[in-house]
């Protein structure tokens, strides 16, 4: 049975029979995914607006 280590804590996790995979347990699995949320890919309010546009169409 393959086993690699876990990408939240590091501990040795199995694929097989492993709902949680790729983390070694649903606890990691969840830390990873709060981080995910809160931190990782927090995306910055000022890409979304985009007035540069609008310029370039009346230059145009
Ligand atoms: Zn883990």
């Amino acid at each position: 049975m393959p086993s690699f280590p876990c990408p939240q804590c590091g501990k040795p996790s199995h694929w097989t029979d492993n709902p949680s995979r790729p983390f070694c347990s649903e606890r990691c699995k969840l830390i990873d995914l709060g981080a995910w949320a809160n931190e990782e890919y927090r995306v910055p309010e000022r890409q979304t607006t985009t007035r540069y546009d609008t310029n370039h169409d009346d230059e145009v």
